[in-house]
């Protein structure tokens, strides 16, 4: 047995289903394992590796960066810091950002605003069913897919999930103990369900009428995915919470809160923190991120190759009646199956493509911003491919 897997098997706490793949290194949209056989990355690890592998100008700003200074603790002040706040909040909303680790710690900075915010008298959050919003106990509760809160019981009070795009219902469950709402613009690990312009436009205006926070869950739509810098900006509205992280550091971890003017200040001094948060090398990754976004035009790209697949993914439905529909935006795209999907993984894996499949019948697809023709044309033939060997087996 390789001694990579061996040893993991043997060390590793076993939270992950694991394939017998051990890569070594990546380059744009590809990856090659230990054995010297390539890949070609269509998921891109939930879209982290926004600008695809190893990112030459990413790379160089995380080397220049841990030679000069890698950690500084947030007591004090740091160039980087200030650069990627500004940076967010010119592309977004006018607010102030709190920088941590992760999606899941975006989120409970959220769930802490939010609380701060309404406490004493409104302490409630509006979720939606089949949304993700992370592991930890805050973000795992606000999570509305029972299937991971299974062993985990008692999870934290205080949500209340309802289903996606359906106003009636969430103006019965907005109440006054309601004081934020939480969403995904698309759902990624609920199977690429999007949030409808006018449902979304009917919440912004809930919100404002009655104190709530509107608060949107980008850590996987945000930094370009969708074609747009930001998901929300497909929707004419502005959120008053906005959390990132996933492809905002092109792989290096890194979250954040953008909030907006009206709640800033809320969590003031020792009411929350973060000992990684923002730390030089994480803002010199994303800084390169978005001086790579505005410097190659890659939102253009991005909805240039984005169009190019949906295109791509429609003649295929076309092909396959089994596919019952394609759905998303921009390089977050998925189609659903009528049946199990796990067979066009397998196929799509020993043909040398990775892709995702979630909620057992979406193929989810989450490619580089900068991913070129050849390689989507690459990409769909494999799925191409393996709906064939399915239809025939
Ligand atoms: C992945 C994800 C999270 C959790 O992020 P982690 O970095 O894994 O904690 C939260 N929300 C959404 C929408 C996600 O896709």
């Amino acid at each position: 047995m390789n001694r990579v897997i061996n040893d993991y098997e043997r060390y590793v706490i076993p939270c992950y289903r694991k394939l017998p793949v051990v890569f070594t290194r990546g380059r744009g949209s590809w990856l090659w394992d230990d054995t010297g056989r390539k890949y070609l990355d269509f998921f891109s690890g939930w879209a982290v590796s926004s600008l695809g592998h190893a990112h030459p100008r990413v790379a160089k700003a995380i080397a220049r960066q841990a030679a000069r200074l890698i950690h500084i603790p947030n007591n004090y002040y740091h160039e980087g810091h200030a650069s990627l706040a500004r940076t967010l909040v010119q592309n977004s909303f006018e607010g102030k950002v709190f920088f941590c680790n992760s999606g899941a710690e975006a989120i409970e900075g959220a769930i802490k605003l939010a609380r701060a915010y309404g406490n004493p008298r409104r302490n409630e959050i509006i979720t939606m069913q089949r949304s993700f919003h992370g592991r930890t106990m805050g973000a795992l509760s606000a999570t509305g897919q029972m299937k991971f809160h299974k062993k985990i019981r008692p999870v934290l009070g205080g949500f209340k999930m309802i289903p996606l795009n359906d106003y009636a219902t969430f103006q019965k469950a907005a109440g006054p103990r309601t004081v934020a709402v939480l969403l995904e613009l698309i759902q990624g690990e609920g199977g690429i369900n999007a949030a409808e312009v006018d449902y979304v436009k009917k919440l912004r205006r809930y919100c404002n009428e009655h104190d709530m926070l509107l608060m949107v869950d980008e850590v996987q739509t945000g930094v370009g995915r969708t074609g747009k810098m930001f998901g929300f900006q497909h929707y004419g509205i502005t959120p008053d919470v906005m959390l990132l992280a996933k492809g905002l550091g092109s792989g290096f971890p890194i979250g954040a809160m953008v909030a907006s003017k009206r709640v800033a200040d809320v969590l003031g001094p020792g009411t929350h923190a973060s000992t990684f948060g923002g730390s030089p090398i994480a803002c010199a990754a994303a800084m390169a991120v978005f001086e790579t976004l505005k410097k190659d035009k890659v939102l253009a790209h991005v909805r240039r190759q984005g169009a190019k697949l949906f295109a791509e993914l429609r003649r295929l439905q076309k092909a396959h009646p089994m596919i019952r529909e394609v759905r998303g935006r921009g390089l977050m795209a998925g189609f659903e199956l009528d049946r199990d999907a796990k067979p066009i993984f397998d196929h799509c894996l020993k043909n040398g493509v990775l892709v995702n499949v979630t909620q057992e019948r979406v193929v989810r697809l989450s490619p580089s911003l900068l991913v070129s023709e050849t390689e989507i044309r690459r990409a769909v033939d494999a799925l191409d491919a393996a709906l064939n060997q399915m239809k025939s087996s």
